[in-house]
C-alpha cells in the first residue's frame, strides 16, 4: 500500500515513512492510493469481533510495512480495558467504545473512556506505541513539539509518557484551559514530558510552534516532530470505532446507520468518510460545528471560507477557523484530482476561499452522504439539560453540539449514533451552568488538581522555547 499526497507533487511513501511526519513535502496530506474494500462476506465475519480484532482487521489493510505479528501486538497492548478504564456505570470497559442507548434508534458512542477523558485517546494511544516501535527499529529520536488549547496536548502527553526515544514539549496558554485540563497535563511527572506554560493566548503558542518548525536547520538537528490532527495514522485508527459502533447498533449488514460527529479539524468525521469508502453501510455523516461554523457553511452552500479569527466558545475543542483534514475529503470529492486540490488550496493559503458550485462538484456532496448543522451556547446548555432530564445521562458540551445537530437530521428507521467526544468532568463550568451540579468524575481523578504540578512558565518568546528544547532534548 502506497500513500500519495492530495496535491500530487510529493513522492509516494509507505505507512512507516509517513507515520512520524506531518504535511507532505508539497503541502498536501497523505492518503492511501486506494481504499481497501470489505466485501459483504468480510463484513459479516467482522460482526462478532472485539475491538482489538476489528482494529487489526481494518488497520492491517492500511499498514503493510509492519509485520502483522508486530502490528497485532501493538494493537493488543493499546486497546485494553485497563487503558480505556474510565467507563461510566453500566458501560462495559472491555467494549473499549461502549454504545449507550438513550432510546430505541438513538445512541451515544462512548469514545472518551481513555486516560484523558476525550476521544483523542482513541488514536493517540496507538500512535504512542507505533512511534516507539518505529523509533526502536531505526534507533531514532523524536522531540514532539506542539501547542494545545486543551485536549490534544494531554492526549499526546499521556500517549508518549515514558516512551523510549520520545520527548514531548507542549506549549499551553497560561489562561483559557479548564482547571481540570491544566491539572491533567501539569500533574505528569515523567522525565520525558515538558509542559511549557506561555504567558499569552493559544494563538501565540501556535505561532511559536510554527516559527520553530519553519527553522529547518533547528528542526532537523533536534529531531522535531508533531502529532497534529492531520497525521494519517490518527485518522486511520479512528475509522475502527465506526465499524465497532455499526455492528453494536445493527442486527445485520443490510441496515444503514447515521453518525453525528462534533467537528473541528474534520479528523473524526474524515475517519467516518474513510470507513464508508471501505464498505461500511453508512447513511449520513452529520458534521456538527459550534459557532465556528466554517464547515457548516461549506456543507450548506458549497463555499469554503476559513475565517481570520477563531471565536472562543463553551465547546472549546471545536474552536477552529480552518479544518485541516478537510483537504482529504475534498480530494475524494474532486475525483482525486490533485491539480484541482492544488488550485483550491492556493486560494485558501493566500487568505481567500473557494466555491465548488461553479464546476458542479458541490452537487456530488449528496453522493458522499454528508450533511451539517451548527450549535450555539444556548443550544448546548439546553441540550445538556434535556438529555439529563429525559435520559438521566450527563453529556459534555461538545457531545451536546453533536446531539443537537444529529437530532435535526434524524430519519425514521435509521439508527442515529452520536459520537461522545469528551466526558463532562473536563468542562465543569458548562455543566454547572446547565445543571447546577458538579459533573461526575472517575474516582481515581478526584483530587487531580491537588497533585504536585511540573511546569515551566515562560514568555511568548521563540528563542526562549528553542533554548529550553536545546537544554532538555538530550
Ligand atoms: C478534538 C475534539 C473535537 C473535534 O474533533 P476533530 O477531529 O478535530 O473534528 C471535538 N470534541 C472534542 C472534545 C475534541 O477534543
Amino acid at each position: 500500500m502506497n500513500y500519495l499526497s492530495t496535491r500530487g507533487l510529493a513522492p509516494q511513501l509507505r505507512f512507516s515513512e509517513i507515520l512520524l511526519g506531518g504535511l507532505a513535502s508539497d503541502g498536501g496530506l497523505y492518503v492511501p492510493e486506494t481504499y481497501p474494500h470489505f466485501s459483504g462476506a468480510e463484513l459479516a465475519a467482522m460482526r462478532g469481533m472485539n475491538y482489538r480484532e476489528l482494529a487489526f482487521t481494518v488497520l492491517s489493510r492500511l499498514i503493510d510495512d509492519i509485520p502483522h505479528d508486530d502490528l497485532r501486538r501493538l494493537i493488543d497492548k493499546t486497546y485494553t480495558a485497563d487503558v480505556y478504564r474510565y467507563a461510566s456505570p453500566g458501560e462495559n470497559a472491555g467494549d473499549i467504545t461502549p454504545l449507550k442507548t438513550l432510546e430505541p434508534g438513538l445512541h451515544v458512542l462512548a469514545l472518551s473512556n481513555g486516560p484523558t477523558l476525550a476521544f483523542k485517546d482513541m488514536a493517540m494511544q496507538l500512535l504512542g506505541n507505533l512511534f516507539e516501535y518505529v523509533l526502536d527499529k531505526t534507533h531514532g529520536e523524536l522531540n514532539i513539539l506542539g501547542a494545545t488549547s486543551g485536549d490534544t496536548g494531554s492526549a499526546a502527553e499521556y500517549a508518549m509518557r515514558g516512551k523510549r526515544g520520545i520527548r514531548v514539549f507542549m506549549l499551553s496558554p497560561e489562561h483559557g484551559m479548564t482547571r481540570f485540563q491544566q491539572a491533567q497535563m501539569y500533574a505528569l511527572q515523567d522525565a520525558n514530558i515538558h509542559n511549557l506554560v506561555i504567558r499569552g493566548v493559544f494563538d501565540q503558542c501556535q505561532d511559536i510552534v510554527k516559527a520553530v518548525s519553519n527553522d529547518l536547520d533547528f528542526k532537523t538537528k533536534h529531531h522535531i516532530g508533531a502529532v497534529n490532527s492531520i497525521n494519517w495514522a490518527r485518522v486511520a485508527a479512528q475509522s475502527v470505532y465506526y465499524f465497532k459502533a455499526y455492528f453494536a447498533a445493527t442486527h445485520d449488514n443490510d441496515q444503514q446507520v447515521s453518525f453525528s460527529v462534533p467537528s473541528g479539524n474534520f479528523g473524526n468525521v474524515c475517519a467516518g468518510h474513510i470507513a464508508r469508502r471501505m464498505g461500511l453501510p453508512i447513511d449520513k455523516l452529520i458534521v456538527a460545528t459550534n459557532e465556528n461554523d466554517v464547515l457548516d457553511e461549506f456543507f450548506k452552500t458549497g463555499v469554503y471560507r476559513p475565517r481570520p479569527e477563531t471565536r472562543h466558545t463553551s465547546s472549546p475543542s471545536m474552536d477552529i477557523s480552518k479544518a485541516s483534514n478537510f483537504e482529504r475529503f475534498v480530494f475524494d470529492l474532486a475525483g482525486r484530482d490533485a491539480a484541482k486540490v492544488r488550485s483550491l488550496w492556493a486560494a485558501v493559503e493566500s487568505g481567500g476561499s473557494f466555491d465548488l458550485n461553479a464546476d458542479g462538484l458541490f452537487d456530488r456532496v449528496a453522493d458522499f452522504g454528508m450533511v451539517s448543522g451548527s450549535s450555539s451556547h444556548a443550544n448546548r446548555i439546553d441540550t445538556i439539560r434535556t438529555v439529563y432530564e429525559v435520559y438521566g445521562t450527563m453529556i459534555d458540551p461538545h457531545t451536546a453540539d453533536g446531539l443537537k445537530v444529529g437530532l435535526e437530521h434524524r430519519e425514521p428507521g435509521v439508527p442515529l449514533i452520536c459520537m461522545e467526544t469528551a466526558q463532562p468532568a473536563k468542562f465543569e463550568d458548562a455543566i454547572r451552568e446547565a445543571l447546577g451540579v458538579e459533573p461526575v468524575r472517575p474516582a481515581e481523578l478526584a483530587d487531580l488538581e491537588a497533585q504536585p504540578q511540573k511546569k515551566h512558565v515562560m514568555d511568548a518568546d521563540v528563542h526562549a522555547v528553542k533554548q529550553f528544547i536545546v537544554d532538555h532534548a538530550g
